[in-house]
């Protein structure tokens, strides 16, 4: 625990660190971290951050503050798609990335159960790389806007639609199926191997 001193007078503020020195020492890249200066081009870069309960700055904010249930129950942790738009826009050259990937292998450690909605969204994420090697967006998108059913399917995809004509647009999501990569094969052999070692936990 510590304190930062108060020049304007009134109650000191009071900051916990504990919660810092742990990620510190048990996430992956955590350390990064340090070098963070708030400037939040990560979260503007975020495709993900309006569903994200946190941005990838803000959950940085976070583990500074203490917040430790708020980080690790966090939804975000467990939303990043592993685009790496925050890690090559980072002024500071922070993995954010892996940062993320990092909290959400803890917090799993820790017993933190993902929300049902990240939930769906690994278990498909998962489902696509095993079936196809990699992501067909819409498929994903479809799948998991409507995992509640139909009228908060239709709510969602119209909240997303701005994103989606984007992604047509700059040719990142197609309009036919995607084909499952070379090698596919090889690929699901490896998966299967890393489950049978207890690194595959993320198949729902
Ligand atoms: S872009 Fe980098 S320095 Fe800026 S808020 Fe994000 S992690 Fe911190
Ligand atoms: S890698 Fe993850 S946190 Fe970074 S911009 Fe992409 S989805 Fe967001």
């Amino acid at each position: 625990m510590g304190k930062i001193e108060n020049k304007g007078g009134g109650r000191p503020v009071g900051y916990n660190t504990s919660f810092a020195e742990e990620v510190f020492r048990n996430v992956d890249f955590g350390e990064e971290i340090k070098m963070c200066m708030q400037c939040g081009v990560c979260a503007a870069s975020c495709p993900l951050s309006l569903k994200m309960d946190f941005s990838p700055r803000k959950i940085f904010t976070l583990i500074r503050a203490g917040k430790r249930e708020e980080v690790l129950g966090s939804q975000a942790i467990m939303l990043c798609t592993s685009c790496y738009s925050c890690k090559v826009r980072c002024p500071r050259k922070i993995p954010v990335v892996d940062v993320m990937h990092g909290l959400a292998n803890y917090a799993l450690r820790q017993g933190f159960v993902p929300r049902k909605n990240t939930s769906v969204f690994g278990g498909e994420f998962w489902r696509q790389i095993y079936k196809l090697g990699r992501i067909d967006e819409k498929d994903l998108s479809r799948r998991y806007f409507f995992a509640d059913g139909l009228v908060p399917g239709i709510k969602n995809s119209l909240e997303m639609m701005d994103m989606g004509l984007q992604m047509l647009l700059h040719k990142r999501m197609k309009l036919l199926p995607e084909r499952p990569i070379k090698g596919i094969k090889a690929l699901r052999r490896m998966l299967d191997k890393a489950e049978q070692m207890g690194k595959g936990g993320a198949r729902a």
